[in-house]
């Protein structure tokens, strides 16, 4: 898509009205396509505010069916919908509402295979949305995201603890490196609890959700100036804290691979 058409500036004109989106930023949202992982709490919203801002490629990968339990915070599904496969609801539901979206689904359990077959697909680098519960798929998920280069935009949250970063592994932006998941949560790093064993208010876990969405967005338009900070909410006292991530120079995952920095890289380990 080269143009926007006379429905488009009407749909979308608040948000070109931010003086640093405008028709360049939201030509950027439609044309830039997305891949959300996990489409339960976090990627419910995150696939609806994508949807809804007008990304029109979306590729959504869960191997779940909606269940009673999961009503009270995965707003697109529906009591009817129990025991369908989530990401199946999901397209449907979101391509009723926006019509001119493509949405491709992957109803199994994220693998290196899948994601190597399914990321050649596009034509343009897709941005990576982590929504997922487990640690395994996360660390899954950051390896990928570093081996094909991709921006990563990573949430989770369990009990009153959510957190948010995004990673541009491209370096298509200039900010120095800061590691990647691995970096922060080593593989041997005890499995933590996840909602399903913590719980979960519906409400923060929209919170960090939509703090997803819009790091995506804001990285799709090129204003996102915040790459590589961990930002963290507790739920309780609604704080928000925040700290720049490092790289361990021990990581398993992000120090073997080439990054465009070069120079820095090899200061690094010289
Ligand atoms: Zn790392």
């Amino acid at each position: 898509m080269n143009s926007l058409s006379s429905l488009d500036y009407i749909q979308y004109s608040r948000t070109m009205l931010l003086g640093d989106i405008g028709e360049a930023g939201q030509l950027a949202i439609m044309n830039s396509p997305v891949v959300i992982i996990g489409v339960g709490g976090l990627g419910n919203v995150v696939a609806h505010y994508l949807a809804a801002a007008g990304v029109q490629q979306i590729l959504l990968i869960d191997h779940d069916v909606v269940e009673l339990s999961n009503l009270p915070r995965q707003l697109l599904f529906r009591a009817s919908d129990i025991g369908q496969a989530k990401v199946n609801i999901a397209k449907s539901a979101l391509s009723d509402a926006y019509p001119q979206i493509n949405i491709d689904v992957l109803a199994q359990p994220i693998t290196s295979a899948h994601f190597n077959q399914l990321v050649k697909r596009f034509t343009v680098k897709p941005v990576v949305f982590d929504c997922t519960d487990n640690v395994s798929a996360r660390q899954l998920i950051n390896q990928l995201c570093v081996q094909h280069q991709l921006t990563l935009v990573s949430g989770a949250i369990s009990a009153y603890q959510g957190q948010l970063f995004c990673i541009d592994f491209s370096h298509s932006h200039s900010h120095s490196y800061s590691g990647c998941y691995c970096c922060l949560y080593p593989l041997d790093t005890p499995i933590m609890q996840n909602c399903t064993q913590a719980g979960v208010f519906g409400p923060a876990v929209g919170i960090i959700a939509s703090m997803q969405a819009l790091v995506g967005l804001q990285h799709i338009c090129n204003t996102f100036t915040k790459y590589g900070v961990l930002h963290r909410f507790n739920a309780q006292d609604l704080r928000w804290q925040y700290a720049n991530m490092s790289q361990d120079p021990q990581c398993e995952v992000c120090h073997q691979y080439p990054f465009t920095d070069h120079q820095e890289r090899s200061n690094d380990t010289n």
